[in-house]
């Protein structure tokens, strides 16, 4: 089957047809896995699955839409298990994308572009997006302490290192995040850090990098939100909270090897922080599928820069703040001086997900539990898993 013909397109025209003056433009995405393991049955209902049954459902409707997702294939986590296990990052990224593209194939996830983010338009398209970023007053450099591991001779950010929670105590916090209570951390906070590779305390050290002003957009932000009377009421009062508290500035940059170089002058050695560039992928996948797939370069423009498009992101409840807030920022600051017909289009709408519970516990690819979606479809038919993901999703 050809994936990225999956749907039945004369049947699609007639409805087309039908339909023409309602016909509405959809960019529907799922979030961007990791490439360091294979998906569980929980990533896939949060995000894969739902997302696939609202794309064709659109289809069928008449509706023109793009459905993009990828391997995120960058940061911490790619590079902390290549490192375990004595591979190159690139090789490991590209080994296990080819992996999990196959395996969305075999559930029959119809999507128009499954790329990953270590590809040329991807890079280039988030180098850009970066200077131009700058060029509208939106970085500033900054000098910080951060955490060094002497013994692997290597600065420690993200998921290189660990250590317990200063919000909830919880000892399994990472230096980016609290699984435990979401809370998104920087590696100081921690409290007795270990260097994830080696298990030694780290050292304090100096660095340099560039910083996004997100404080300056604070009430763009909150407009943004109050004014959206569609996203989900949980999702609303975790931004207008995370408001509330304050936006803090946060890092673009990284002292990490693995991802895509920092565009920034004198940045060299710093690569962009996975998040910052991963979610940039949305775009960048629309980008590549006009171009290499369609042939149609346009349909790009056609797509992410028409104010009416709608947008939608199918996620982790762990991913609200990233897509209701830092996301928008990020296109805000990039929109600033571009005419109307080349703005970026902000977030629509987003479906979150609680977490999936495999027993008493809930799903997690970093700590191994659940059942994995290579294995589920070796128990039991596909068409089985999709319809008792889809009427057992946890919202
Ligand atoms: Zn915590
Ligand atoms: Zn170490």
């Amino acid at each position: 089957m050809d994936f990225n013909n999956f749907c039945d397109r004369e049947q699609e025209k007639e409805l087309i047809i039908m339909t023409e003056n309602e016909r509405e433009r959809w960019v529907v995405t799922s979030a961007w896995p990791y490439v360091n393991a294979i998906p569980h049955l929980g990533n896939l209902i949060g995000s894969v699955l739902s997302a696939d049954v609202f794309a064709r459902f659109l289809r069928l409707r008449g509706d023109e839409v793009v459905f993009v997702s990828g391997s995120d294939a960058h940061g911490t986590p790619v590079a902390v298990a290549a490192r375990r296990n004595n591979i190159s990052a690139e090789e490991l990224a590209m080994k296990n994308h080819g992996i999990i593209k196959n395996l969305f194939k075999k559930w029959d996830i119809s999507y128009d572009n499954y790329t990953h983010t270590h590809n040329p338009t991807h890079i280039n398209f988030t180098q850009d997006f970066y200077l131009d970023v700058q060029k509208n007053g939106y970085v500033s450099e900054k000098e910080i302490e951060t955490l060094y591991c002497k013994h692997d001779n290597l600065y420690l950010p993200d998921r290189f290192v660990e250590g317990e929670c200063p919000h909830c105590k919880d000892e399994k916090a990472r230096g980016d995040q609290c699984d435990n209570c979401q809370k998104l951390l920087t590696p100081l906070e921690l409290i007795n850090p270990k260097c994830a590779i080696c298990g030694n305390t780290p050292e304090i050290k100096t660095t340099k990098h560039w910083y996004m002003d997100f404080p300056k957009l604070q009430h763009k932000l909150k407009e943004l939100i109050e004014n959206n009377k569609i996203i989900p009421q949980n999702a609303r009062t975790m931004c207008l909270n995370s408001i509330k508290e304050g936006i803090p500035e946060r890092a673009i940059t990284r002292d990490l090897e693995w991802g895509i170089p920092a565009p920034f002058e004198s940045a060299e050695n710093k690569s962009i922080y996975v998040w910052f560039e991963a979610v940039l992928g949305y775009v960048s996948a629309v980008k590549e599928w006009a171009e290499k797939i369609k042939k149609e370069p346009k349909k790009f423009d056609y797509f992410w820069k028409d104010k009416d498009t709608k947008t939608v992101y199918f996620i982790g409840k762990d991913n609200i703040i990233f897509h209701l807030i830092v996301f928008p920022g990020l296109l805000m600051a990039y929109n600033e001086d571009k005419s109307q017909d080349q703005k970026l289009v902000l977030p629509y709408n987003v479906s979150s997900t609680e977490f999936l519970m495999y027993e008493n516990d809930k799903f997690s690819k970093s700590r191994g539990v659940g059942i994995w979606i290579d294995d589920a479809l070796k128990l039991a038919p596909l068409d089985y898993w999709r319809f008792n993901l889809v009427y057992n999703r946890p919202e």
